[in-house]
């Protein structure tokens, strides 16, 4: 029995629902009538229902995020059928803005708009008391020193076995029409000590695997510099921090504390989203290209740092031919990972101003993106979107470091080249998901051999390696016959491959697509961790 359950839908077991801890963390005394349950978006809405209603709560509340919407919105559904005079919360940034028009928001007994973490407990009390509080609350910002912090709500299973998100600030100074961080003004840091402690609290725990959710971890120089020599002197090996960074922006005081880190214990996730300027100014984005450069090419040369870097396409105004050299000249720069994000209309979000005048078309059903503009049609996004989801088969998963390149050799543009790849391949596999990892290798072997006539023995050889640096050893018989050796003649290019059998498909679960488990082995729809572009 509790009188409060806390429902969270995770896009995957691996993250951890970061909000509802807060939730639980800032209850007070009602903190023990209260269970957080997690369940990720796999599970029925019948069964998470079921699990919920054991616990006879008298109130539900649930986080509504662009990933879970859907299934969010057929839980309330089905607990509001069965249990009328449950009371049901609802927060997060989904239901935050355009509240009223959504059949989730008419099906709940409350929806808090904003930080809920002091307005949630506040709201709970007046229900259990038999008060009558209005259908919509629009919460105050909570000064931070005044919420509890949730790091003591992270359990040892959580502490092993998922990402730990932490956070230093909230809020972002920018105003880049797309993100809904731009709507979060001011920004506002948690006090410093207190929160050093709680790191301190997990590491101690044996924490491994930190992900900061600032938007812009570099904002504050005072403050990143603080963390990150927090984070360097306690270093011990296994640790891996992530963080938000604006791109533009590594001063000599980080620069000296960023080098010192061991490599692949950092991780920067730099958003880019455009190199148009005219693009970046239509959608009020600054940024300083040539410092951006500047700052790319020092950590890749100087630092151990795995560099994420992410691109939009569909943004007002960015051509096919705009975003293309905009994404040559990403890769040019040699981030480890590049997030190929198609735009998204997110709720509340002043991205739709654009919308006459560079006939924005979004799918009105989450994740809401963008299905055509005046300068990229329906079909050509449809394929923009394909390859961004071969990208991550082929380019960010790890597995083909050393072979995805050849699909642009010698000389030719990555993004054009890998567009042809990616038309090919969707011919010949009609899908872009659950594509098994030698399946995958036996096609880049016939596309890189047969279409653009690289030496079968030397394609070969480069995916056996790839294979061998992964740990895998189910590199197809028809690859492994040409690294064993046939016949010079027998392996020209354009020839057939020896009629070998192929390799049975298989099917293990995906591994989730993280620098520190990075090989996977089949690939599924790309996780949705992120509700919001950054
Ligand atoms: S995209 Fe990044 S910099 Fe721009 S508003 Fe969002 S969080 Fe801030």
């Amino acid at each position: 029995m509790a009188d409060i359950v806390l429902a969270a839908l995770n896009a995957k077991y691996i993250h951890p629902a970061f909000g509802l801890r807060y939730l639980k963390a800032n209850l007070g005394d009602l903190r023990d009538r209260t269970v957080l349950l997690e369940f990720d978006l796999n599970r029925r809405p019948v069964d998470i229902v079921e699990a919920i209603l054991e616990h006879r709560p008298r109130i539900v509340g649930i986080g509504v995020y662009i990933w879970n919407a859907t299934l969010a919105t057929e839980v309330v559904q089905l607990l509001k059928t069965l249990r009328p005079a449950l009371k049901v919360v609802l927060g997060g940034p989904e239901v935050s803005y355009e509240t009223e028009q959504q059949p989730i928001a008419q099906c709940a007994d409350h929806v808090i708009c904003g930080e809920a973490d002091l307005a949630f407990p506040r709201l709970a009390r007046h229900l259990l008391e038999g008060q009558s509080p209005p259908h919509v609350l629009s919460a105050p910002l909570p000064a931070l020193h005044e919420v509890a912090l949730p790091y003591e709500e992270y359990t040892d299973e959580d502490l092993t076995h998922r990402i730990l998100y932490v956070e230093a600030s909230r809020g972002c100074p920018f105003s880049c029409e797309f993100c809904l961080s731009s709507l979060d003004i001011p920004v506002r840091t948690f006090p410093l000590q207190p929160f050093l402690a709680a790191l301190q609290r997990l590491m101690d725990r044996g924490a491994r695997h930190f992900k900061f959710v600032d938007r812009t971890f570099n904002l504050n120089l005072a403050v990143a510099r603080a963390i990150l020599e927090f984070l360097l002197h306690r270093h011990r090996e296994g640790r891996f921090y992530h963080f938000e960074m604006i791109p533009d922006r590594l001063p000599h005081e980080l620069r000296e504390i960023i080098r010192q880190f061991p490599p692949g214990t950092l991780q920067f996730e730099v958003g880019i989203q455009t190199f148009n300027p005219e693009v970046a100014a239509r959608i009020s984005r600054r940024q300083n290209y040539a410092r951006l450069e500047e700052n790319l090419h020092w950590l890749r040369e100087h630092t151990g740092v795995h560099i994420h870097a992410d691109l939009i396409a569909g943004l007002p105004g960015e051509s096919v031919e705009s975003f293309a050299a905009g994404f040559d000249r990403l890769v040019a720069l040699r981030p480890h990972e590049i997030q190929f994000g198609i735009l998204k209309r997110l709720r509340g979000t002043p991205i739709v101003r654009h919308d006459a005048e560079w006939g924005m078309i979004y799918n009105p059903l989450p994740p809401y993106e963008i299905l055509e503009n005046r300068l990229i049609d329906f079909p050509t996004m449809q394929r923009l979107r394909r390859f961004s989801r071969y990208w991550d088969l082929v380019a960010n998963s790890g597995h083909f470091l050393e072979t995805a390149p050849l699909l642009w050799a010698p000389n030719r543009s990555p993004f054009y080249s890998f567009l042809e790849w990616s038309d090919w391949l969707f011919a010949r596999a009609r899908r872009t998901d659950a594509i098994a990892l030698p399946r995958l290798a036996e096609w880049l072997f016939e596309y890189l051999t047969r279409v653009r006539t690289h030496d079968p023995h030397e394609v070969a050889a480069t995916l056996a390696r790839d294979f061998a640096r992964g740990g895998h050893r189910d590199l197809p018989p028809s690859i492994r016959a040409y690294v064993c050796g046939p016949s010079p003649a027998a392996a020209a290019p354009g020839t057939a491959p020896p009629n070998t059998r192929r390799q049975a498909l298989h099917s293990s679960r995906a591994r989730s697509h993280s620098p520190a488990s990075p090989a996977r082995t089949t690939v599924s729809e790309p996780g949705t961790d992120k509700g919001d572009h950054a």
